[in-house]
């Protein structure tokens, strides 16, 4: 390896084409620092060399496509604001086709040849019928002789000062030429063992190292690019199942043998339903978990009002009943009130303690609750993240319920553990609204995963409508016609910083226009938001549970949490501006009593295509986990809150919303290899283990995990 490891490690200023000048520019603006970061910094896309197209055949806009024809004019226009594009006409054997320019127009003027052939390259645009290709690239066919090859052309990121530079396309592409043809399948050792190649089909790692930057085929660029995939994701596998196995040998948590007589209470006296199906399928499991001293780390995952809570505190009454104490950590304020809320509720006249701990409980209250929890008097304790603070201890923590709702830092999960000297905390990590499986294979694929995949009965599908500004009136006397039924309206409007100022005026506008239509004292209603003092908006919270106000006009301070069953119509305000996730949970705000329930969906006449999308989802479906799914599609992982800096979803190829069969195949075939030999000390499997600790340096926050 040795040999090899240094060819790789070639500075990049010394890669033949490269130098000290380029070399710079390569290090400052793509931070590409040595031969192997070139090597594997793969194109965005490429010039389809291996077909010409004929203007004839082009019938709908599509990908772009290359073409042979000659430049019969061009012509420099300029507009009334001074700028000036450059248009042409381009013709083959069997029609016509615009170009145009809009920058660069005296360049290009100057060096353009009329009359000329040229290979043009770019993408068509039909606008009533006539042909145009925007910014075409353009090469003359008596120059391009040596070049047209026959093959897919690299594209690789650039920025203006690389361009400026010398280090174009075409530039970069001559590099890459060399670069590989320097390459020997020594210099890339094959790290996937022989079975995975033969059972999957897929290239070597050399090969596909060749072919992704300079594909012959099709075929070949697509088994490059499958290869490339699976050992992204592979390898993120092999760490998170290591440390998942890791953890089971370093850490022994205490196993709670004994189901005792506060679960039997409660379970016999206290529950006021009958669990469904898939509750009792996952305490089953969480049960067999504790039962043992190997430490839980189970995720559960259920769609809003699946019934969650009640799995989490069933969970924590077998802790309780075998001497040892729990907690609940939320990500909010809001979100851990309402656990101690329904927790509480639910305990009715239970001899267990319970008790609520955010930075805003200080002083006094807060050294009792310390003091309770160290000398093992509270059982349960409720809180944010201020939970993990190094003065909160506990005499014994049995069991750690992490509720995420976007998920807290892995490090922050991991720093619970550490409560306890000897024994380490079991594990429950549960999401607000369920995630899509790639997604959680990726976030939580160290932990075991439990699902509550059915709804309690009697629940009637919450109707979904999207209207339009003129059916206002219409809601109107909808509202009027639920409220004389006796049932409540939540009215949400969106808040974000950028734009509080005008947000909050909306609502209040919003509300006052209400007020015409519902006067006092016949109607009543309740107004929370984000700015309120919380005192304020837990009296205008209490007056809408207790039904003296029919309407509570808020901002997403009600998205999670919130639990009023006599509420059966949620209307939204500027539903576009709500990401997919947070409407479900607002959704599900309603439907959760016996009423038909009802969601409006108001918007403006313009929206976007991608607002378009999140409309129709949450029309057509109330399925969280399908939401969840499109929502990944639309957003991509990167905008999914809290994930930008786990580090773990830094793919170059993979994306986790298209490619789920081979993340499914990489997690299948790591698991094998794990199992199999944990430690990664066999010989074939000696590249996998670099690969791997490639990966923990790249991403030591990660790391930190286990
Ligand atoms: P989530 O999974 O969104 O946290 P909750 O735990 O808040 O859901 O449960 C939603 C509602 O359903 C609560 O009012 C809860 O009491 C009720 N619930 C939970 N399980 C059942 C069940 N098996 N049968 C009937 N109602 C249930
Ligand atoms: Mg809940």
């Amino acid at each position: 390896m040795g040999n090899n490891q240094n060819i790789m490690d070639t500075p990049i200023e010394y890669v033949k084409g490269i130098g000290p000048v380029k070399g710079d520019i390569f290090r400052k603006e793509l931070n590409i620092h040595t031969l192997q970061d070139l090597l594997f910094t793969f194109p965005f896309r490429y010039i389809d060399r291996t077909t010409f197209h004929q203007i004839k055949d082009i019938k709908a806009e599509g990908d772009n496509i290359q073409l042979k024809g000659t430049l019969i004019s061009i012509e420099k226009i300029k507009s009334k604001s001074n700028r000036s594009r450059l248009q042409g006409m381009f013709k083959d054997s069997t029609g016509f086709l615009e170009l145009v320019w809009f920058q660069g127009a005296t360049w290009l003027d100057k060096t353009l040849k009329v009359g000329e052939e040229y290979i043009i390259y770019g993408r068509v645009t039909i606008f009533s019928g006539k042909k145009t290709m925007a910014h075409p690239e353009m090469e003359l066919i008596s120059e391009a002789a040596v070049s047209i090859s026959k093959t897919f052309d690299p594209v690789y990121r650039s920025t203006e000062k690389m361009d400026g530079k010398g280090i174009d396309s075409k530039n970069r592409r001559k590099i890459m030429k060399l670069l590989l043809q320097s390459i020997t399948p020594e210099d890339i050792p094959e790290s996937l063992p022989p079975f995975i190649l033969e059972k999957l089909r897929i290239c070597s790692g050399f090969d596909a190292i060749q072919w992704i930057h300079f594909p012959q085929t099709d075929s070949q660029r697509e088994l490059a690019t499958n290869r490339i995939k699976f050992e992204e994701f592979f390898y993120v596998q092999i760490r998170l199942l290591q440390s998942k196995i890791y953890r089971k040998h370093k850490y022994r948590s205490a196993a709670f043998t004994t189901i005792g007589s506060l679960f039997n209470t409660f379970y016999s006296t206290l529950l006021e339903f009958e669990l469904t199906n898939a509750q009792k399928k996952v305490i089953k499991e969480i049960r067999s978990d504790l039962g043992n001293t190997t430490q839980m780390n189970r995720l559960l995952q259920g769609d809003v009002g699946s019934g969650k809570t009640i799995v989490a505190l069933l969970s924590m009454l077998i802790a309780i009943d075998n001497g040892f104490q729990s907690c609940i950590m939320a990500p909010t304020e809001i979100l851990a009130q309402q656990h101690y809320t329904s927790i509480t509720t639910a305990l009715g006249d239970l001899p267990v303690q319970v008790a609520f701990l955010s930075g805003s409980i200080k002083g006094k209250k807060r050294e009792i609750i310390l003091a309770g929890l160290k000398s093992g008097e509270i059982k349960i304790i409720i809180g944010t993240h201020a939970l993990i603070e190094h003065q909160v201890e506990f005499q014994h923590l049995g069991l750690a319920i992490v509720d995420e709702q976007h998920r807290f830092g892995v490090a922050q999960r991991a720093s619970l553990w550490k409560k306890n000297d000897q024994l380490a905390p079991h594990v429950l990590v549960m999401t607000a609204t369920p995630i899509p499986r790639t997604l959680a294979m990726t976030l939580y694929g160290d932990l075991d995963v439990s699902v509550i995949d059915e709804l309690p009965p009697g629940r009637k599908e919450i109707q979904t409508i999207h209207k339009f500004e003129s059916a206002r009136p219409q809601l109107i006397q909808f509202m009027h016609k639920e409220i004389a039924k006796g049932r409540q309206i939540y009215i949400v409007y969106p808040l974000i910083e950028e734009s509080e100022k005008m947000d909050l005026q909306n609502l209040q506008d919003g509300y006052e226009k209400l007020l015409q239509y519902f006067p006092m004292p016949d109607y009543q209603i309740s107004v929370v938001h984000g700015r309120m003092k919380s005192k304020d908006k837990d009296w205008e919270m209490q007056r809408f549970i207790s039904k003296t106000t029919q309407i509570m006009v808020a901002t997403t301070v009600i998205e999670v949490g919130v639990n009023v069953p006599n509420a059966s119509v949620m209307i939204i305000e500027n539903t576009e501006r709500f990401g997919l996730s947070q409407l479900h949970q607002l959704r599900g705000r309603v439907g959760r009593g016996a009423d038909q329930s009802y969601c409006i969906l108001m918007t403006d006449y313009k929206i976007s295509k991608e607002g378009k999308e999140r409309i129709a989802t949450m029309v057509r479906t109330n399925n969280g986990f399908e939401i969840a799914e499109a929502d990944l599609k639309l957003r991509g992982p990167g905008d999914i809150q809290g994930t930008q800096q786990s580090g773990l979803l830094d793919f170059k190829l993979l994306n986790i919303s298209a490619d789920k069969q081979i993340m499914d195949a990489a997690r299948h075939y790591a698991i094998q290899i794990i199992e199999d030999d944990p430690r990664l000390e066999r010989d074939v499997h000696q590249n996998i283990s670099i690969q791997v600790a490639k990966l923990r340096i790249k991403n030591k926050d990660w790391a930190r995990v286990s």
